[in-house]
Formats: structure tokens, sequence, C-alpha cells
């Protein structure tokens, strides 16, 4: 069969894997490390850095058609797959996401809202803006995640700090909203224009990491989801984009609906797809990138998604200790999906959990059992 390509080589590319390999293609793994989550399930594998031209040609051999699971991939590496691959997303589509400046702007171009931010290039920039954005959050531009390359600054002398600090590299500072909610919008769009989006999930964040998406049990009004859900499309249409893509929201106490940003990928908030819908996300990619048609998005019943980080190795020794599975296995409708990460370290995604139940009731009970068991501190 056809041979569909990965640029990374993380749990997201793995998960492509499984979805690819079971729809019986092929895939081959591009990525800097050996023996990276992808690359050990993958048919092929290309080690190489991303900008490396060489390693680029020979993933090339293996394929016409790549995707990406790691949105910091060079826009000129995707330019240059393109050239002789159906490249899915586009090196112009990544090149707006990958950099919060050009991501805000691009966004709050289209009539959506963002948070009220400045760019900051240089100190004075800094020492321009207004008090109005404190207390607030100073984002580096490119290649932050799960809260790195941030600093909750409450004062100018704080944001100066953390700027230096940062390097002096090309940053936005942001108001400090009062979030409600955090919610978002997990969508395919296929490469005829085709749009389909899945049920909107709640998530929550514990030191800036995810740790729990809920999906089908807290409601959420109709029209703060339409309205999501329509923000999302709309970026995805005026970014020209084809594949998976997930844009974050925040809900605030006057139920606004506020953008904070793109993943141009799968994105944890919609691992519950996996088993909580008629298509998953990462079966979705495998279609947009194949030019199949895209799957029915339903939601199958309520489903809990919680993050397994490396810390659960570490409950009661400091060596790591693999958790009891075979607890959390025990209750219904729990699926087990882990990253095949050679080591545990605290802070690192090494899995999650989805509790599937047809009662609301039933999800949250199971949930909550399943952290305490792990130790996740999940506020469900
Ligand atoms: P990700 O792992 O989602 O890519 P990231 O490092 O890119 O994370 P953000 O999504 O920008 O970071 O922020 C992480 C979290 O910090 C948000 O989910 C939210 O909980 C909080 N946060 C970010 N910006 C703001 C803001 N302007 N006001 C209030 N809270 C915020
Ligand atoms: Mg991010
Ligand atoms: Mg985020």
């Amino acid at each position: 069969g056809q041979t569909l390509g990965i640029l990374g080589g993380g749990q997201l590319g793995r998960m492509f894997c499984h979805a690819a390999q079971s729809m019986g293609y092929k895939v081959v793994v591009f990525e800097p490390h050996m023996a990276s989550p992808a690359g050990s399930v993958a048919e092929y594998e290309v080690v190489a850095s991303y900008d490396d031209e060489e390693g680029l040609t020979k993933l090339l051999d293996y394929t016409n058609a790549v995707t990406t699971e790691f949105e910091n991939v060079p826009a000129t590496s995707l330019k240059y797959l393109s050239m002789q691959a159906r490249v899915s997303p586009s090196a112009a589509a990544v090149a707006v996401v990958q950099d919060r400046i050009a991501e805000k702007a691009f966004i709050a171009s289209q009539g959506i809202d963002v948070a009220p931010y400045a760019e900051i290039r240089t100190l004075a920039d800094l020492e321009q803006v207004p008090t109005t954005l404190f207390p607030g959050i100073l984002k580096a531009a490119r290649l932050g995640y799960d809260g790195k390359g941030q600093a909750r600054v409450k004062t100018l002398d704080e944001a100066v700090e953390a700027f230096k600090s940062f390097g002096e590299v090309p940053c936005v500072l942001e108001a400090m909203l009062p979030l409600k909610k955090e919610i978002s919008v997990v969508m395919a769009r296929g490469f005829s224009g085709d749009v389909v989006t899945f049920p909107v999930g709640v998530n929550t964040h514990i030191n800036g990491i995810l740790s729990s998406s809920v999906v089908g049990i807290e409601s959420i009004s109709s029209i703060i989801e339409q309205k999501a859900k329509d923000a999302a499309i709309k970026i995805a249409s005026g970014l020209n984009y084809f594949g998976v893509m997930c844009v974050e929201f925040f809900i605030l106490e006057d139920d606004s609906v506020v953008a904070n940003e793109i993943a141009p990928r799968p994105h944890n908030s919609g691992h519950y797809t996996m088993n909580a819908c008629l298509t998953s996300q990462f079966e979705q990619q495998v279609r947009v990138l194949a030019g199949m048609p895209l799957g029915a998005t339903d939601l199958l019943a309520p489903t809990i998604m919680l993050n397994i980080l490396g810390d659960s190795w570490f409950i009661d020794s400091q060596e790591a200790k693999e958790p009891d599975w075979d607890k959390v296995l025990a209750l219904p409708g729990v699926h087990l999906h882990l990253y095949g990460k050679a080591e545990a370290r605290k802070g690192r995604k090494m899995g999650h959990v989805n509790i599937v139940n047809k009662d609301p009731q039933q999800v949250l009970h199971y949930a909550r059992q399943v952290s305490e068991i792990l130790h996740l501190n999940a506020h469900v």
C-alpha cells in the first residue's frame, strides 16, 4: 500500500501511525532522535534534523504525502517538501501558527477576539506597553508549549526581568484574563474545503499542562459552542488550512469567547475522540492526508480524558516505578493509552486514559477513581 509521511516522532506521531496502519497504510517517521515513540512503531524512519535537506530528500524516497505532528518544523522545510509531495498543513499556514505574533495578528484580522496584547521585540517596546496589560503573561513568540517559555508578570519590572531571562527573544505580553472555562475546538478540513468539527470539550490545566478534557458532561451553552466552532472554521479557511487543527479558547466571566492559540495538528484535548467518537482525530488526519472523505465526528457517550504525567511513576519512591494499570483497567469504560517513552520524568506526558460511559455521573465517578489511583489530582 501507499506510505504516508509524518514529521515528528512524539506521541501524536505515534497515534497517527496506529491510525494509518489500521487503515492499511505504511508510515515513514521523520524525527531528529532515535527510538522515538512514533519512530519505534513506524515501518520506516528517517533520523535527521528538521532543516537537513539530505534527510528531507530521503523522506521523499518513501512518500509523496507528508503531515506533521510538531508545529515547530521550519516552514522552509515544509516548502521544500511541497515541491515534490502533498504537504498538509502547508508551509504558509504553519508559518503563521508557529509565531505567536503572527498568529495573534492573524486571528484578530479575522474579526475574532484575542486577549489584549502587545508585540515585544525590544526592551523599548516593553517600556511602552499600557498598564492595562498588567497583571499579564509574557510569552515567547516561538517554541513554547505546556506553559514553557512563559512568565506571569504583575508589573513592568517583572516583565523586564522575564524578557531578559528569555534572552530578549520576540514575545507577546498578554493581559491576564479572568477565565471561567477553557474549551477547544478540534476540527478537520479536507482538500476540497469540507469541514468537520468534533464535540467541544472543557479543559483543565495544572501548572500550565493540560490535565483533563471533559466532553458531554459539563454543559457549555450551544451559543458559546457555536461561536467557538464558527471562529475555528473561519481561522482554518482563512489560513487555507488542510488537515486537523485545534483552536484553544477562553470563556470569560461575561461569557465572551476569546481565542488563545492554534495547534496545526491533532491536539491533546482531542485525545478523547480515540474512544468516544465515530472517527478519531488521528484517523481524520490520515483521511485528509490520503485525500479520502472525512469521517463523522459524533460523540458516542460522555467521556473524560485524563493525562498521565511521569509524576505517577514517582508516588512512593525516588526511582521510577510503573503505576498499577490493573487497578485502572478494572474500572468499566476505561481505556489506557501509553506512549512508549523510554524514561518517565516529572511533568512529562507519558500517556492518557479515556473514561467513557453512557451515564455522565458514572464517568465522573470512575474518572475520580482513576485520578486517585494514579495521584493525578485532576479537577473532575
Ligand atoms: P500548550 O501546551 O497548550 O501549547 P502553551 O505553552 O502554548 O500551552 P498557552 O496555551 O498560551 O501556553 O497557555 C497555557 C495556559 O495558561 C492556558 O491554557 C491558560 O490556562 C493559561 N493562560 C494563558 N494565557 C492566559 C491569559 N491571557 N489569561 C489567563 N490565563 C492564560
Ligand atoms: Mg501552545
Ligand atoms: Mg495552549
